[in-house]
């Protein structure tokens, strides 16, 4: 192993599209980047639990085309994913615009970044510890298939959704009594609705119906059409799960049986109770179940459920975003929370840096926000932005730029104001 392997100039915890951003940006100014993921391939939540729409790259409004928050590497990946994808963004209630995706087209897009930015990615790799010092990490310890190994890298960016690195140490984290519910994203093909609008209708009829017939458990009553994704008589869902879920897929094993069984129960249910899904059959069933929230690193500041409502602007801002406040209740409909039209709230880099290590940032859902504000900033519009930004702040400091400069460099990336 050569000293590049065990002394990286930064290391990215977390191959999630945050991590990928950060990795990405990173390497194009000049650092040599490792990342270590747990999983087995790139993606996080939009392949493992595979979410898919991605959401919050666009402005809100009313104009007959989307228009981006962030020009550069975000505006490229989401052009890059609707093109594999064969998809165009759509337009939703009050002015959003999300992009449906494919999960293989966003997996072939991180491998392709990834290796095209040579990034060197250590997969089925997981972060155990850390050492710090003098108000910095000095070493972390992860392990690879039982084989256990100490790095010592210069920066290191927390892209795990989950505060992965501070809960290795001392420092505060930021919690909650209560996060969101997770859902379990699942697909349903052989439909026989006319479209979208009339395949949620009749599900949610028959649901109901089984519910109150005792047919179905009611812990299985949330189950949404993920909207964008009806297309040749098949089509993604949410079911909502009623009770706490780890984030760690080893630790989801009992769960993933129970909600298997539970659809293969819900389906064959629904094959009998209504002509338009006598042909139903279950197709992917993705291979996490998304945990939407967890505990979440603190920065120098604290982005707020008000600064997201009021759209507070910062004049070291690193990313714009204006999705509204979607808060997945265990039981009860999401309570959605919108900001004024055509107005949006900026995320400072304050938000990304460590408030006690010197050579810590994070980025994506693990930011440094309130449960009710990562409720909005947890989408991956907003997580590739963040992501961006980390890669561009720990690259510079590694460079000895000033961060006034890569600040401003970040900035030019926003139309101002965003029209
Ligand atoms: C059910 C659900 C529905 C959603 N719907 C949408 C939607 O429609 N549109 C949208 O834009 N967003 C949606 N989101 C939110 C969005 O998907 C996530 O917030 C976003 O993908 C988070 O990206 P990330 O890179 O910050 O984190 P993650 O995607 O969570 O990536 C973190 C990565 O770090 C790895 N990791 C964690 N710990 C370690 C460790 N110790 N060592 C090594 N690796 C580690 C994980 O394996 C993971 O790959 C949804 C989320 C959920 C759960």
């Amino acid at each position: 192993m050569n000293t590049m392997d065990t002394h990286p100039d930064v290391l990215v915890v977390g191959g999630g599209i945050a991590g990928i951003a950060a990795a990405c940006a990173a390497t194009a100014r000049h650092a040599h980047v490792m990342m270590i993921e747990r999983n087995a391939y790139p993606g996080g939540k939009a392949t493992a639990a595979f979410v898919g729409t991605l959401c919050g790259a666009y402005l809100n409004g009313n104009a007959p085309d989307p228009s981006y928050f962030q020009h550069g590497f975000t505006a490229d990946f989401v052009d890059q994913l609707a093109h594999m994808s064969a998809q165009r963004p759509v337009h939703h209630q009050r002015g959003l615009w999300f992009l449906p995706y494919e999960r293989d087209a966003f997996l072939a897009l991180s491998n392709t970044l990834l290796s095209n930015h040579g990034v060197h990615v250590l997969y089925n790799t997981d972060l155990t510890g850390l050492t710090c010092d003098e108000g910095k990490i000095q070493s972390v310890d992860i392990s690879s298939w039982g084989k256990k190994q100490t790095l010592f890298p210069r920066y290191i960016i927390d892209a795990s959704g989950h505060a992965a690195t501070s809960l290795l140490t001392t420092v505060d984290t930021i919690t909650s009594e209560v996060y969101q519910a997770a859902a379990q994203v699942f697909e349903w093909k052989n439909l026989n609705n006319q479209d979208e609008f009339s395949c949620s209708l009749t599900l949610n009829r028959h649901l109901r119906q089984g519910i109150e017939n005792k047919i179905i458990s009611t812990d299985y009553r949330r189950i949404s059409l993920i909207p964008g994704t009806y297309r040749q008589n098949g089509a993604f869902f949410k079911l909502g799960i009623a009770y706490p879920v780890s984030d760690h897929p080893d630790e989801q094993q009992k769960e993933n049986k129970i909600i298997r069984d539970a659809l293969q129960q819900i389906t064959q249910y629904l094959r009998s109770a209504s002509p338009e899904f006598t042909e139903l059959k279950l197709g992917f069933i993705a291979p996490e179940i998304g945990v939407r929230t967890g505990p979440r690193n603190k920065g120098k500041y604290i982005l707020t459920e008000q600064d997201v409502l009021t759209g507070k602007k910062h004049s070291t801002f690193i990313a714009r975003g204006a999705w509204p406040v979607e808060f997945w209740h265990f039981n009860k409909n999401p309570e959605f929370h919108f900001l004024m039209d055509s107005d949006w709230y900026e995320i400072p880099a304050e938000s990304i840096e460590s408030d006690r290590f010197s050579n810590l940032f994070f980025c994506g859902r693990t930011l440094s926000a309130e449960e009710k504000a990562i409720a909005s900033a947890r989408v991956m519009g907003i997580c590739l932005q963040t992501g961006y930004a980390a890669g561009v702040l720990a690259a510079g400091q590694l460079h000895g730029r000033s961060r006034q400069q890569d600040m401003e460099t970040i900035q030019a990336l926003f139309p101002n104001p965003p029209a």
